[in-house]
């Protein structure tokens, strides 16, 4: 069967734009509403001869406790699609810098024990780059800069997940 690469992240980092630009579609709901990605997203895709499945996730958010029954539902889905993946690709937002929900993410993900990326993307510009150390805090390493939108890093990240899977 095909090797299984999920896109984790908190709400708004962009998972659904990089998404459409690996799977050259646009299967996932791009959208500037937090928590729009509710079910899993996947598609049979290909990269440089590659066959894989990509899955897209709803984002681990922080959530008022009146809708804690949503968060828990989405942290689900978000240790499912890890726990199905071969590889995951962690994204964080550089516009943002670090979030609680990053760290909430990169917990779940060093517990899963499984092989990832840390991707930092909205880089779009050399300015961003230089916020980039602060993703060192996550204790997950070096972020690669990338930009969905401006299909920037994109194929360099991709090349580093495939030394994975
Ligand atoms: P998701 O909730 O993580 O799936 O995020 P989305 O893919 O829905 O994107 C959230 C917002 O970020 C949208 O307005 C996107 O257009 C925007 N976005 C995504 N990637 C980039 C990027 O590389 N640069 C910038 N500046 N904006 C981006
Ligand atoms: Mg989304």
């Amino acid at each position: 069967s095909l090797p299984v690469i999920a896109i984790v992240g908190r709400p708004n980092v962009g998972k659904s734009t990089l998404f459409n630009r690996i799977a050259g579609s646009r299967i996932a709901i791009v959208s500037d509403t937090p928590g729009t990605t509710r079910d899993r997203v996947s598609v049979d895709a290909e990269w440089l001869d590659r066959r894989f499945m990509l899955i897209d996730t709803a984002g681990i958010e922080d959530v008022p406790s009146a809708e804690l029954q949503l968060w828990d539902e989405v942290r689900t889905q978000t240790e499912r699609a890890i726990y199905t993946a071969d590889a995951v690709i962690m994204l964080v937002d550089s516009a943002a810098g670090v979030t609680a929900s990053d760290y909430d993410a990169a917990d779940l993900l060093r517990r899963s024990g499984k092989p990832y990326v840390l991707a930092a993307n909205k880089t779009d510009n050399t300015t961003r780059l230089a916020e980039l150390y602060t993703f060192a805090s996550l204790g997950m390493g070096e972020a690669i800069p990338i930009s969905a939108y401006h299909d920037i890093g994109v194929a360099e990240m991709m090349d580093e997940v495939f030394e994975h899977v």
